[in-house]
C-alpha cells in the first residue's frame, strides 16, 4: 500500500493577529499579538490524474482562510468565562477584571472557545475541510492542519475520515 501527502507552508499562509487567551476560570492574558503561520496537508489516494490534490488551488484555499483571520483581533464567541456582546459598532467583551472594547470591523468573531493555537488549528481545519469536500466531492482520508503562533511553537489537529 503506498500512503501520500500533500503538504503545503508558504510564507504568506499566516496571519497577524490580536487575542489573549483565558487560563482556567478567569486569568486573561494581556491583549497581545503573534504572526501565526498555518501549514495543511492532505493524505489521501492519487486521483486520475496522479495527484492527492492540485498545490494551486491547496494554497488558494488556504490562503483565503487565513485572509480572514489577518490583521483582526480574535474573538471566542463560546467562551465559557468571557462576555461577549456585538453591535453594528463594536464588539465588547468582559471578564470578571476588565473589559474591552474593539470596533466590529476591526474584530473576526470565531465559534470557539478559547483563542489557543489548538482551536485556532481546530477552526481552520472545519473551514478548509468544507471547501475541500466541495472541490473534491470528499472528505479527503486524512487533513492536518497546524498553527504557528511563532516559529517552533505550534498546534495540529487531524481530521480522519476512513470508511
Ligand atoms: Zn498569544
Amino acid at each position: 500500500m503506498r500512503k501520500y501527502t500533500v503538504r503545503v507552508s508558504k510564507d504568506y499562509l499566516g496571519f497577524c493577529s490580536a487575542h489573549f487567551i483565558v487560563f482556567g476560570s478567569n486569568v486573561c492574558e494581556r491583549l497581545h499579538g503573534h504572526n501565526y503561520q498555518v501549514a495543511a496537508e492532505i493524505e489521501d489516494e492519487l486521483k486520475a490524474d496522479h495527484l492527492v490534490f492540485d498545490f494551486i488551488e491547496f494554497k488558494q484555499i488556504l490562503e483565503g482562510i487565513t485572509d480572514s483571520l489577518d490583521h483582526r483581533m480574535l474573538i471566542p464567541l463560546n467562551s465559557d468565562t468571557l462576555g461577549v456582546e456585538v453591535t453594528e459598532e463594536n464588539v465588547r467583551i468582559t471578564s470578571d477584571e476588565k473589559e474591552w472594547i474593539i470596533p466590529r470591523d476591526d474584530c473576526v468573531l470565531l465559534p470557539i472557545e478559547n483563542t489557543t493555537a489548538e482551536l485556532l488549528a481546530r477552526w481552520v481545519s472545519g473551514q478548509l475541510s468544507e471547501k475541500l469536500e466541495a472541490k473534491l466531492g470528499q472528505l479527503p482520508r486524512v487533513l492536518r492542519v497546524e498553527v504557528f503562533e511563532s516559529p517552533g511553537q505550534s498546534a495540529t489537529i487531524e481530521l480522519r475520515n476512513e470508511a
